[in-house]
């Protein structure tokens, strides 16, 4: 029988390794030659390497390692879908079962922060300027990167704080704001300079192109997708996961009495708009999604993380009509396979149906000095992804500016 918990908005899920565990855990580790756990990691981290160090207990090295392969560690640990990727591929589940990579990743990100250490440094100053458009995953990366490299960064971004999808995007209880804040101060420790609450628009770019010598665009895809001609979207208690995901976290889950709450979409968004609204407090709460148990999209410890919450959970169903007198008082919804329907109250609905790139960019292309990336080229991935691309995107930047 699952044991429904009862969590505080923001509380983290799933508490840290102390070292007596960290130690225990790594020990399991085989350090393997040519890890398959590196190269499943989108990121190219070698988890052998800062598991070595954190047996030999060199904190600091540990730490090291994570971060000058990706500044966003802390993030990362706390977030990545590791039993899709670098856990999954672990030799060790042969044995018994996987190393647990992410908790270690996170129990060394910890050491850094508590300790205050400083892992990374900037070369010399190479007379290069950098505009980053965006705060989000891509773009704290290409400034990390080409701020490591000597290059004066500066990141300017419409929102109040840096983060992006990691501030706006996910639930504190997975992504806690200090957590977050461990890694911009890693991006500040480099030099980057953050200018927030300032929207660039698409217009602006060619007088900007002029004033430094290269431009990243990392916007990302900050608008919410709807379901196309579903009936009663318009109505009040009716919102998107960004939006609601926004509103909970900047005022600290202080929002309005949510009542019976109906979450749309199969996705890990969908999954930390469940654990908000729970955290938050509801009357009832149901998540319903196209996919099967077995296809949905999001990741099994999300999941399972809801569950663990109470949250009843409707596979297969699609909604066709949200009913209401101004307000919304139902979901309808059929079955995938056409042989059922059913109806669910609700006084607040939440759409976590994919994200798109607001309308004011949607067709850039790079061109000159002006570089594209992230999630707003390539489409929604994982924070790690967004990584991959950043760090990409800096060597391409780097190149150019031939430094
Ligand atoms: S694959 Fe598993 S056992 Fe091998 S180095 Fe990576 S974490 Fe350690």
């Amino acid at each position: 029988m699952t044991t429904v918990r009862h969590l505080p908005y923001g509380e983290k899920a799933e508490q840290s390794y102390d070292i007596r565990l960290a130690m225990e855990e790594a020990t399991r580790c085989l350090l393997c030659d040519d890890a398959p756990c590196s190269h499943d990691c989108p990121a190219g981290t070698d988890p052998g390497r800062f598991i070595r160090a954190i047996r030999f207990r060199n904190f600091k090295g540990a730490a090291r390692i994570i971060r000058q392969n990706n500044i966003l560690g802390a993030s990362c640990a706390a977030i990545c879908p590791q039993e899709r990727l670098c856990e999954k591929a672990c030799s060790r589940t042969g044995i018994d079962h996987p190393i647990m990579i992410g908790r270690l990743q996170a129990f060394a990100m910890t050491q850094e922060n508590t300790f205050k250490m400083k892992v990374l440094e900037a070369e010399p100053a190479n007379g290069k300027k950098v505009l980053c458009i965006g705060a989000g995953p891509s773009s704290l990366t290409v400034a990390a990167e080409l701020a490591k490299l000597g290059t004066d960064v500066t990141i300017i971004d419409e929102n109040e704080k840096a983060g992006g999808m990691l501030r706006y995007g996910i639930s504190p209880s997975r992504l806690s704001d200090e957590v977050l804040e461990q890694d911009l101060d890693a991006i500040r420790d480099l030099g980057v300079k953050f200018d927030m609450g300032k929207r660039v628009a698409k217009a602006d770019l060619e007088k900007l192109a002029k004033e430094y010598d290269a431009i990243y665009v990392g916007v990302g895809l900050s608008a919410s997708k709807m379901i196309p001609n579903l009936k009663g979207t318009d109505l009040k208690g009716v919102d998107t996961a960004l939006n609601f995901l926004k509103r909970a976290r900047s005022s600290k889950g202080n929002i309005e009495k949510l009542g019976r709450v109906v979450i749309i979409g199969g996705g890990d968004v969908a999954m930390d708009c469940a654990s908000t609204a729970k955290q938050i407090g509801v009357d009832s709460i149901y998540v319903s999604f196209i996919e099967t148990m077995e296809t949905m999209p999001a990741c099994k410890k999300e999941l399972d993380y809801i569950v663990s919450l109470g949250v009843p959970v409707m596979p297969a169903f699609k909604p066709v009509e949200l009913t209401g007198d101004g307000h919304v008082k139902s979901v309808k919804f059929v079955s995938m396979d056409g042989a059922s329907c059913m109806e669910l109250a609700a006084d607040t609905v939440i759409f976590a149906v994919g994200q798109k790139a607001t309308d004011d960019y949607f067709g850039l292309q790079a061109h000159d000095n002006i570089f594209i990336g992230g999630d707003f080229a390539y489409g929604g991935k994982t924070v790690v992804e967004a990584v991959k691309s950043g760090k990409g995107i800096a060597m391409d930047i780097a190149k150019f500016l031939r430094i």
